[in-house]
Order: C-alpha cells, then structure tokens, then sequence
C-alpha cells in the first residue's frame, strides 16, 4: 500500500495528457497503465504482422447484445489506442458544442462551449505537435494561435486529387495531423514519411502518440511513477461512498492496492465503464457514480466506413493522410441533415486484404490484390453517431465487457457514401465504384471496430443525468474523475483524440488548482 496525491489510472490520450499535464507540480503521481511499452521490433512496419496478424491488438474477448464473442479492436500499451492511431488530430467543430439536429435525432449540447474548450485545443496543438494549415476547412472552428507546424503536404496523386475536388467546386483542406515530419529539412526530420503509420505503431517514435509525446516527458519527473502491467479491477471507497479510498490492481497475478487524494480513471471508454460497474458497493449498487444509471450508457464510436477507389492512373501514394473535406459535415442546400467528414486512410497495401472478402472490382474483375492496392485511393468516412440510452456498456457475469450497439443515422452515412461514388468520375478514378474494405476496421464485426469509442460517463450540469460534472469529476464522488473519452455527451463526426487530449489539459488545469488548495 503506498500513497500518493494523484492515481491516474491508464495512459492514452486522456491518461497519458493528464499526468504529463500534472508532472510540473512536484506532486506524487501514479500512473498505471494495464499494458507494458509497446517493442520496437521491424514487425512495427508489417502490414501482415499488424493488420492480418493483429499482433498488437489485446487479446480481450467482449460480447454483443446477443452475448456473440468477438475480438475487440482495442490496444492495451503505454500510451494506449495512440500508439496505433492514424494522428489525424482534429478539434471538434464550434458547432459541435450545440446542439444539432440530425436524420435520426438530435445530438445534445456539451455542458461548455467550444470558446471554453478553445485554449486547450490550442495547447493539445502544440504538445502534440499537430501540422495543419488554417483557413482551407469552411468548418473550421475560431483558432487562437496558428498551427505549430506547416500542413504536411501532399504527394502528387493526392495533390491532383485535391485539385479535381477543387475545380469541381467542392473545399479540400490539408488534414491536420500529428507526426514529426520536417519536410524542409528531412536529414533531420524525426518522421520518415513512410507507409506503415495509420494504424501501425511508428518505429522510429517521430509519431506524437501519448507514450513519445506525454508519458516519457512526464516520466523525466521524480515525482511521477508508472506502473506497467497494472490492471485496475476496482475502486474501493470510503465507508459513506463519497470517496474513493483506494485502486485494486492487479499485477503478476497478485493484487495489491494504492491510495491517493484523487483518482483519474482513463481507461478508454468502454474500460472505464467496466471499471465503475465492477466497483458497486452498498452505497453505490448499480455501480461508481452510478446513481443516475448513466454509467456505460450513451456509447459511441462513429459510423464509419473505410472504402477505395481505383485511381485510372496507378497510386503511388506513401503517406496518404493528407487530405480532408467536410463540405457535408452540416446540412446545407443538397442535404437538409448532416453527413459527415471524408478524410484519407493510410495507403492500403496488398497484404492488408488477405482474409477479406473477395474484392470484386466492376471495372477490373481480373485485377489481381496487388494491382487493386497499387491503384487504390483510400477514404474513411464518418458519420457521426447519436447518443442513446440502450448503447451501453455492460457486464456479463463472469464480469466481462458486453456492447449492446444500434446504429444510428444509417440513412447519411449512405449518402455519404454515395455522394463520394457519385464524385469518382470527376476526380480520375474508374467511374461509380467505390468498394468497402475492412483492412482498418480489421474484421467482420462491425461493433468490434472500437478505435472510436466514447461516451459512457458523459459530462453535464444535471447530476440525474450525466455520470460527470463539468470539470469531469463524478457527481456522486468528492475525488474522483474520468478524463478519457467516455465523457464525450456527443462525438461530432471528427476523430476523437484532440478532443480528449484538450480535455484532459482542461481537467488538469481544474486539478491544478484543487491541489494547490
Ligand atoms: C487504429 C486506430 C487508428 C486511430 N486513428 C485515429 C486518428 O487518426 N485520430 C484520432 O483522433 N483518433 C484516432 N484513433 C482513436 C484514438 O486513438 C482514441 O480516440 C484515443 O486514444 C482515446 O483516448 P483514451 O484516453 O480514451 O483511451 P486510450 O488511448 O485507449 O487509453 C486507455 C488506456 O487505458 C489502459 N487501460 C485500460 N483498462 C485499464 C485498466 N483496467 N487498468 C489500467 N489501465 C487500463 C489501456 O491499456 C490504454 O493504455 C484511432 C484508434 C485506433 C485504434
Ligand atoms: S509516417 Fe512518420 S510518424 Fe508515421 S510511422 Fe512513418 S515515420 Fe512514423
């Protein structure tokens, strides 16, 4: 048993930002985390080894609403779903904080507005070291500073494509992305621009995932420890329940437990969940914070789909992820609802498709894997999907995650979908046909894509409502607080990691000032 001021349990962008945020302070932080460092070994570049293989990904077993196993897309190492991440580091648009009608209902306001979120984003920006280039994206929210780095920039197939788009009226912008690439000086540049990023971890550590980025940084600092392969599987509390007294953790298999002044529990949102639910007691029987029955409620994790064009002209693309449009992001004159944001994925390679479907391509029906991938140009659309009371983490009972998930706005998404196909022909690719591959969704299930997830303990000023308060501190406990995505009330149609890595400077802000007291 050992005491410190703050436990910050898990490392990913929420976690991880936190107690790089909190390490300055001089005050003791423990930071558990239920993986260990992720290898650099040359599997880090393999596309079999990654998206075939899923060598990094857990090896948790979840169930769906009709208790089917499946395979979770999730990532347990130091720094979390980030080390895997595709670094597109967008903010949210202002928009988002408000409320939005959408075809299947409204997405709910955030209980802040985007001008409070705003100095963090900015800050996010900065520590993650995000490229971009403002004032291209129409629905780019107000900045106050400039991107840190220049826009990375496109290489010649998308820079054509980003002008076919342009010339047939539409409003492309440069991705906002984090690598550490220096393109005016690549001898010294960290990131080598090469092919194996989204969804891969990066070899050489120039990726601004949360271990480079915040947990290292923060580790320089005597007053921050980490634990590794450290599962927190419960929080006790003290004996009126308005407190937590102390993390349970398991490691090596054994158990030992740590106490602090404050608890941050990160685990990723369908993780934290869990972590709540198992921790009922006497005075919290539906769970942690639990009084309102929001706990694992309200799950999202976007309505995406990863498709590809065949360019006619072969696509010898490196780095793809440059290029965004989110001229459907809200409704406008074509679309009375919104649809959502279109951005690039990484450039799929052949051994990627080993185990899909058969891809049966119209145009080319005798193209062989490699021919497809040589020609291939890779979306990823995402639609946002609503909150809903009956999306929602729970239990089974041996204690593991099940995911009951509808979907929602299923009717925009195929707009979406069909607005992109309907485009093909103007932007040099074979006419009308766009295929829908699952290399980064990794396989069949759709529900086990959780690279996304949000929304299980959302943030709100109404305690029978909402799990948190505004500052992300449980309603129902004096010294506890969730700092990863679960406390998104809605997930916009952009990825969620800024958002959560803002989030979490804001919260650690809030903290700050508490200790001080
Ligand atoms: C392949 C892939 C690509 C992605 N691309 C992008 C992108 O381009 N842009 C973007 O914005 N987002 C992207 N995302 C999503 C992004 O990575 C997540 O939104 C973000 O990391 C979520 O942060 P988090 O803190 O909520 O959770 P995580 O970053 O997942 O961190 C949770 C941490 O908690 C640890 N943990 C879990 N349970 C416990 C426990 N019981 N005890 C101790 N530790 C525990 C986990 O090991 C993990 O380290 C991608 C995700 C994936 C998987
Ligand atoms: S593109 Fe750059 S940041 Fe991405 S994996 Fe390659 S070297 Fe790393």
């Amino acid at each position: 048993m050992s005491e410190f001021d703050v436990i910050v349990i898990g490392s990913g962008a929420g976690g991880g930002t936190l107690a790089h945020k909190l390490a300055s302070s001089g005050k003791t932080i423990l930071l558990l985390e239920r993986g260990d460092f992720l290898t650099r070994e040359p599997e880090n570049w393999a596309a079999e080894d990654v998206f075939v293989d899923g060598r990094y990904q857990s090896e948790d077993t979840w169930y769906d609403g009709g208790d089917k196993p499946f395979p979770p897309q999730v990532h347990y190492f130091v720094g979390g779903a980030t080390k895997l991440f595709g670094a597109a580091l967008y903010r949210l648009r202002a928009d988002d904080f408000g409320e939005i009608q959408h075809e299947d209902g409204v997405s709910p306001a955030w209980p802040i507005s985007y001008d409070e979120m705003e100095p963090y984003y900015t800050q996010a920006e900065e520590l993650y070291q995000v490229h971009g280039a403002r004032g291209e994206d129409p629905t780019e929210p107000p900045a106050s500073a400039p991107y840190p780095f220049p826009a990375v920039s496109h290489e010649p197939r998308i820079q054509q494509l980003s002008d076919d788009l342009a010339a047939a009226g539409y409003q492309p912008f440069h991705a906002p992305c984090g690598v550490m690439l220096d393109e005016s000086n690549m001898p010294y540049s960290h990131c080598v621009r090469c092919n194996d990023c989204d969804g891969f971890p990066c070899l050489v550590h120039a990726k601004s995932d949360a271990e480079v980025i915040a947990v290292r940084p923060a580790l320089e600092h005597d007053n921050v420890t980490l634990v590794t392969n450290a599962t927190a599987v419960k929080l006790e509390t003290n004996d009126e329940g308005t407190a937590v007294s102390g993390v349970v953790v398991e490691r090596d298999g054994s158990r030992e437990t740590h106490t602090a002044g404050i608890v941050a529990v990160s685990c990723g949102a369908a993780n934290s969940a869990k972590l709540l639910l198992a921790s009922a007691t006497d005075e919290h029987p539906n769970g942690l914070a639990n009084g309102s029955d929001q706990v694992g409620r309200n799950y999202m994790f976007h309505n995406s789909q990863a498709v590809l064009a065949l360019s006619k002209e072969p696509n010898p693309t490196v780095f793809q992820k440059t290029l965004g449009l989110n001229d459907f992001y809200f409704a406008g004159e074509e679309f009375d609802h919104p649809l959502g944001n279109i951005q690039m994925v990484g450039k799929s390679q052949a051994p990627m498709f080993r185990g899909e479907k058969p891809l049966m391509t119209k145009p080319a029906p005798q193209w062989t894997l490699d021919r497809i991938a040589e020609h291939a140009v890779d979306f990823w659309l995402s639609t946002e999907d609503l909150p809903r009371q009956e999306n929602r983490v729970t239990l089974t009972d041996d204690g593991a995650i099940r995911l009951t998930y509808t979907y929602s706005n299923e009717k925009p998404k195929q707009e979406l979908y069909d607005k992109l196909k309907s485009m093909l022909g103007e932007l040099g690719m074979h006419d009308g046909h766009l295929l829908h591959h699952n290399a980064y969704l990794k396989n069949e299930i759709p529900v086990a894509g959780v690279a996304h997830q949000a929304g299980t303990c959302r943030f709100g000023s109404d305690p029978s409502a909402s799990v948190l308060d505004v500052n992300c501190k449980a309603h129902e406990l004096d010294n506890l607080y969730v700092v990863d995505t679960s406390f998104f009330p809605s997930i916009g149609a952009v990825n969620p990691a800024l958002t959560a890595m803002a989030n979490a400077l804001r919260v650690g802000d809030h903290l700050l000032d508490r200790l001080a007291a």
